[in-house]
């Protein structure tokens, strides 16, 4: 079935969905034993299993010898503050010279609109696309993209190893952090066993984990409280509290001088809600100089899937985690989203 995204005019359009039967194990090592120079890069905006995953790549690739550079577009950066201690400072906003001739690596990317810029085309260079997200278009020349997998870091994990990587302190830091990260501290449904059994090695690998909960959770700049006590003291419910949503404008970052990555974890707020079907952050975008919103989507409840509303508006995601960007007005987004809703809970 063709999905639907939304243009600029608020117009429906097909696009293909992701086909997601692509996981190239073999592949995947050969092309990291064999080729010598790579670029790695992530998904906008980037959260901890983007980071932390691009992180651990590099420096198993470096173990090989391998010549590597962490690339993001300019506009990325700051890169989010709360990342920070794992060793951000050899991410790039410049890129080699020689950009078109290196293997160019996602990790956690779903599709490669999710990057715009003109050095990360899968088009023109040879592509490496590792993720976990179930509607993955499967854009890379190889892909290995493992949906049942709680974050990309436990992807990565497993080609590390296949690589006979060491897991260094630094590598298994970032790949904890991602992990902790992408599934609520261990508490969403993407946790497992796997994910557990995971984590217990890399803690024998020299993790702490108390020291990396108050890297991550408990250094936070006051902005970021003030900024949650602003969004906090507008949130909306509809339809009975079925949809919980709240909105974060530009007024807010500036009122209360916090960075856009401030806001990440508000949207666990919303959704803890009593009654909470679908949790919602509408998010105003800063950058390039338009008016466009960042909708982030959470689903609590098992007959709602929220990649589903966020991919017939151009955007993805999983299940019960989801998002687009959008120029829609907030009005018709709200008409947008408690129809969706309501559609699938009486599906
Ligand atoms: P966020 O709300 O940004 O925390 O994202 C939640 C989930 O939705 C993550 O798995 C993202 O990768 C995915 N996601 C968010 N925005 C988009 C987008 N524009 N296109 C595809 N996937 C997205
Ligand atoms: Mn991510
Ligand atoms: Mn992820």
């Amino acid at each position: 079935m063709a999905l639907k995204t939304a243009d600029k005019d608020g117009i429906l359009e097909d696009i293909q969905p992701g086909t997601c039967t692509c996981e190239e194990h073999d592949e995947v090592l050969d092309v990291f034993r064999s080729h010598e120079t790579f670029m790695l890069t992530t998904h906008e905006n980037p959260d901890g299993d983007a980071l932390g995953s691009m992180l651990a790549m590099n420096e198993g690739l470096q173990q090989l010898g391998k010549d590597v550079v962490m690339y993001m577009p300019e506009d990325e950066f700051p890169l989010p503050h709360e990342y920070h201690f794992m060793g951000l400072d050899s991410v790039t906003s410049t890129p080699p010279d020689d950009w078109s001739q290196r293997t160019l690596v996602f990790v956690d990317c779903g599709n490669s609109e999710r990057m715009q810029d003109k050095h990360l085309k899968s088009e023109t260079a040879f592509t490496v696309n590792i993720d976990h997200h179930h509607d993955n278009t499967c854009f890379g020349n190889v892909n290995l993209v493992v949906p049942e997998a709680s974050s990309t870091a436990e992807i990565i994990y497993g080609v590390l190893k296949g690589l006979g990587t060491q897991i260094t302190v630094n590598i298994a830091r970032a790949l904890y952090v991602a992990v902790v990260t992408d599934t609520g501290k261990f508490m969403y449904k993407n946790t497992g066993s796997k994910t557990h059994l995971m984590a217990a090695e890399l803690i024998q690998c020299g993790v702490d984990p108390y020291d990396t909960y108050k890297d991550l959770y408990e250094d936070l700049p006051f902005a970021k409280i003030a900024l949650l006590a602003r969004v906090l003291s507008r949130v909306e419910r509809y339809d009975n509290g079925s949809l919980t949503m709240a909105q974060l404008l530009r007024e807010d970052y500036d009122y209360t001088e916090a960075e856009v990555s401030f806001s990440e974890g508000i949207i666990d707020h919303l959704r803890a809600v009593r009654d909470t079907k679908v949790a919602v952050l509408v998010r105003e975008l800063l950058k390039k100089g338009e008016r466009k919103y960042k909708v982030s989507l959470r689903a609590t409840d098992d007959r709602i899937d929220v990649s589903v509303i966020a991919r017939n508006a151009g955007g993805g995601g999983h299940a019960q985690a989801a998002g687009f960007t959008s120029d829609i007005q907030i009005d018709k987004l709200i008409v947008y989203l408690r129809s969706e809703i309501q559609k699938q809970l009486s599906e």
